[in-house]
């Protein structure tokens, strides 16, 4: 039985979307709810991959299949293809499983030719109508088809426009279009070398050939790539009979979501144009009309619209994305899609679902991309001060960014390479600039409304955009509006939100949450069932990440208590200690400073656990290099040339040198510098007991860098000793823990035996995916890691998602081995893994207790673990 590559839409609702696609499964469905969609049928995305195995050619069955299903939609509409009366036109269309906007090219009006237009001009009487179409399709098909740039036709047009002294399109009549058409095809004769392929069959297949073959562009490849979709998916491809949005003022076609895509409110939102086929409005090259002037315009048209837009949505139970065309008075839908949206948008619209009883609180959990509401607590411009806007455009994407004006986007990847921010600004965008948006803070655009390609895409990125500033100009290497103009690289700021564009950098806030965010966060926490920590070590950070919900501290680092600039002196006394009592009179100045830091942070967290890991970093970090040296050794008054001077500024040298190592990150760290340096761990352990007495706190003192139980058990032995000192001190009974984390991998594998002297693990997925890959982060991420994921030898980077079959083993063998010698045994992640959903999923899955991620990722987590036990 041979395969069956193509269905008719009508049919299709047997076809998955895997293979129908996107746009080809919705089509059908649209046609089997009764919805007025033009006729048509959807070559599978499996065609695509034996287009692609047969050396990227279309195999006879394909071909049969496809003409056997045309002459179906021709007995359907009583139209032929080619046919010299009553020609059929259709249009032939991309459709991949996954929406990528954009990225794939569509064939409008295919079916054209001298003849098939002649008969179109005498059926519709509208000779001006059906050449614009003839040309419109000989430009599409030469560019996307032949590969014969668009340039050269616009330049043709523009050369014809200003030779007449036309202003507009609108001006030309049919016979200069006629006359246009034929220096076109010569355009078309001289860049691609053959004549314009007249018979309609030809140009079908070409179509579908470049559709196929545009599955494997650059520009789709990319997209891909950053959007983690595999590239063995494949396109299908529609091929659906064409109505004309552009045959008067009857006639129309928009892009409308059921739901605003930016605030999520419940209102219909979108724009159209009238007179105009649909690439008109994606393409941004008129600004179009909002969606509620239709009403007016077209007040029957606008009604039905309304009505099937309210079905759409309830059948699909979600905010949709629908393409519109009018054809003299008569609605057709093209397509339906569940539409993106901003972070904002899609809390509200799920949490207002349940409220009108479309969603389960469950369902509404699981619509939230919890990877992206971290976004909804960036910054954004500080209202309370003045500043003067510059320019106001549409408000396309949420967000405030500043940054440096760029106007090309090779300047932004390359600016944006060096580390400088940059806003990207241009007349309109198209899939070419996607590596400058992606290198962009923001984006800034001239034309187009709030679905050109700009607006789609920068939403989809969560990046702040404006679009549609008319007022701006922006020319070759500048940007001004009435007199005022700005140069490559000025600072801009601009609001997302508002449409606002400020020159400079303004003042932000932190924002705040929204009713809605807080609400579906409660739902969160009714359904988790592992706890979330935050990893603060200052009152500030822990206060934030209370704020945001989280339920104690998983990681209190101290070394950056010891980085502060008034402590670095006490800490390098410490160091250059030349005898045990001059080190104990350091380590005696900074306790008190530690018992503050701590006592601050438990007073914060009133009563919520707090882990706070002993020193970790190797201590030359805390020295200056040898250059500094200098300076320091004037800052000890260490001057003259006084032989025992000499011999002080010899020692300091050298102990630098001896501190430097040669791979600092498997050097003198964590515990071992405990065991080295006992009295460090021990200070630490007085400052928290004290701390722990004045607030009550029950602290959790955690041991890093363990590899070997003895080292466990050594500084737990410290840490017991200086308890029972405070005990004895102050005649109190303390409650703490004593735990370690897991990092190294002989921690994981022994974990059984570690057990035995640890209260709590906590893996440190950090340190244990460098040490388990045997990877230095810092080297591995600017030097072949990136190219490692390219080209895909490991699927995605271990430091963003964990890398379960190896990371993730030890850390599940870990836990396992850890409660299998001590049951119940407390285990969490605190690793930047903590605030990633899909290391969140797998933290659910081994068992752990708790995650601790950074304050801002607490809402994150605690979306993404309930989540993981839906
Ligand atoms: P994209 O995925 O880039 O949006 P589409 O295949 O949806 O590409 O088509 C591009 C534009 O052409 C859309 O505006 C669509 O509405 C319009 N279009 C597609 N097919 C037809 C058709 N049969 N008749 C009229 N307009 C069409
Ligand atoms: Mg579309
Ligand atoms: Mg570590």
């Amino acid at each position: 039985m041979t395969t069956q590559f193509v269905f008719d839409f009508a049919t299709t609702t047997k076809v998955t979307k895997e293979l129908a696609g996107g746009k080809g499964a919705n089509l059908a469905e649209m046609t089997r709810i009764g919805l007025p969609v033009p006729p048509g049928f959807t070559i599978t995305t499996e065609a695509c991959l034996q287009y692609d195995a047969a050396g990227r050619k279309l195999p006879d069955t394909i071909r049969e299949q496809t003409l056997t299903a045309l002459a179906e939609l021709e007995a359907k509409t009583g139209k032929r293809l080619g046919d010299n009366t009553n020609p059929l036109f259709v249009s032939v269309r991309s459709g991949a499983v996954v929406s990528m906007p954009g990225m794939m090219d569509t064939v409008l009006n295919l079916g054209m030719n001298d003849d098939t237009a002649r008969a179109f001009a005498e059926q519709t009487g509208n000779p001006r109508f059906a050449y614009d179409c003839y040309r419109r399709f000989l430009q599409m098909f030469s560019d996307v088809v032949l590969g014969v740039d668009m340039f050269y036709f616009e330049r043709e047009l523009e050369h014809y426009r200003e030779q007449k002294g036309y202003k507009t399109d609108p001006e030309l009549t049919a016979d200069d279009w006629k006359e246009l058409i034929q220096t076109f095809k010569l355009i078309v004769q001289k860049k691609h070398k053959q004549p314009f392929p007249e018979d309609p069959h030809e140009q079908l297949m070409l179509a579908v050939a470049a559709v196929f073959r545009s599955w494997y562009n650059d520009r789709a490849m990319i997209y891909r790539r950053v959007h983690h979709i595999p590239h063995t998916l494949g396109t299908a491809v529609n091929i659906q009979s064409m109505v004309f949005g552009n045959m008067g003022d009857t006639s129309g076609t928009g892009v409308a979501f059921t739901r605003n895509p930016s605030t999520g409110e419940a209102t219909l939102y979108g724009e159209y144009l009238v007179n105009a086929q649909g690439e008109d409005v994606v393409a941004g090259i008129r600004t179009p009309n909002p969606i509620a002037e239709l009403a007016s315009a077209m007040p029957d048209v606008f009604a039905q619209f309304k009505e099937t837009c309210e079905r759409l949505e309830a059948h699909y139970r979600d905010m949709q994305d629908i393409e519109f065309t009018v054809e003299d008075g008569k609605l057709y839908l093209l397509q339906t899609r569940n539409g993106k949206r901003t972070a904002a948008a899609g809390v509200r619209i799920a949490v207002e679902m349940v409220r009108e009883g479309i969603l389960t609180r469950e369902e509404a959990l699981l619509r939230v991309d919890a990877d992206q509401v971290d976004k909804l607590l960036h910054a954004r411009i500080d209202d309370s001060v003045d500043r003067d806007v510059f320019a106001k455009g549409l408000p396309a994407s949420p967000g405030a960014a500043s940054g440096a004006i760029v106007f090309s986007a090779d300047d932004a990847a390359k600016r944006a390479a060096d580390g400088e921010r940059v806003i990207l600004v241009r007349p309109e965008t198209t899939p070419d600039d996607i590596h400058g948006i992606i290198a962009a803070e923001a984006v800034l655009t001239t034309r187009g409304g709030m679905t050109s390609h700009a607006a789609v895409v920068a939403r989809g990125m969560g990046k702040a955009c404006v679009c549609g500033c008319e007022e701006l100009n922006v020319g070759e290497n500048t940007l001004s509006v009435a007199g005022e103009t700005l140069v490559e690289g000025t600072i801009i700021t601009l609001d997302g939100g508002t449409g606002e564009v400020y020159i400079g950098e303004a003042p932000m806030v932190m924002p705040e949450l929204s009713d809605e965010f807080n609400e579906l966060l409660t739902w969160a926490d009714d359904v988790r069932r592992m706890m979330v920590r935050a990893n603060a070590d200052q009152p500030l950070d822990a206060k934030r990440a209370v704020e945001f919900g989280a339920e104690g501290i998983g990681l209190c680092r101290t070394e950056h208590m010891f980085m502060e600039a008034d402590r670095i002196p006490v800490v390098r006394e410490m160091i250059f200690a030349k005898t045990m009592t001059e080190r104990e009179a350091a380590l005696q100045r900074l306790e008190p400073m530690q018992e503050e830091d701590f006592f601050g942070l438990f007073e914060e967290m009133g009563g919520r656990p707090v882990t706070i890991r002993l020193l970790d970093p190797p201590l030359h970090e805390f020295l200056p290099d040898k250059e500094e040296l200098i300076v320091r050794v004037t800052e000890l008054g260490i001057t003259g040339e006084h032989p025992a001077e000499l011999t002080e500024k010899r020692r300091l040298l050298s102990l630098v040198s001896e501190l430097e190592e040669k791979n600092p990150m498997l050097g003198h760290r964590g515990c071992r510098l405990g065991m080295t340096h006992p009295e460090i761990y021990a200070m630490q352990a007085r400052a928290i007991f004290k701390a722990a007495v004045r607030s009550g706190a029950v602290p959790e003192v955690m041991i890093p860098l363990v590899g070997h139980v003895n080292e466990l058990a050594a500084m737990r032995a410290v840490v017991e000793e200086e308890a029972a000192r405070v005990e004895a001190d102050q005649g109190v009974t303390l409650t703490y823990t004593v735990g370690t984390m897991i990092e190294v991998p002989r921690a994981a594998i022994t974990a059984d035996v570690i057990a035995a002297e640890a209260d709590f693990f906590s893996f440190g997925t950090n340190d244990l995916t460098q040490t388990t890959f045997g990877y230095s982060r810092d080297d591995a991420e600017g030097k072949f890691l990136t190219q490692y994921v390219e080209r895909e030898t490991l699927p995605r980077n271990p430091f963003v998602h964990i890398d379960e079959d190896g990371v993730g083993r030890l850390v599940r063998q870990g836990v396992e081995l850890g409660r299998g010698s001590k049951p119940g045994l407390k285990a969490g992640i605190c690793g930047e893994h903590g605030g990633d959903p899909e290391s969140i999923d797998f933290c659910e899955r081994v068992g752990l207790d708790y995650v601790s991620c950074s304050p801002y990722r607490v809402p994150t987590a605690r979306l993404a673990a309930a989540q993981a036990t839906l």
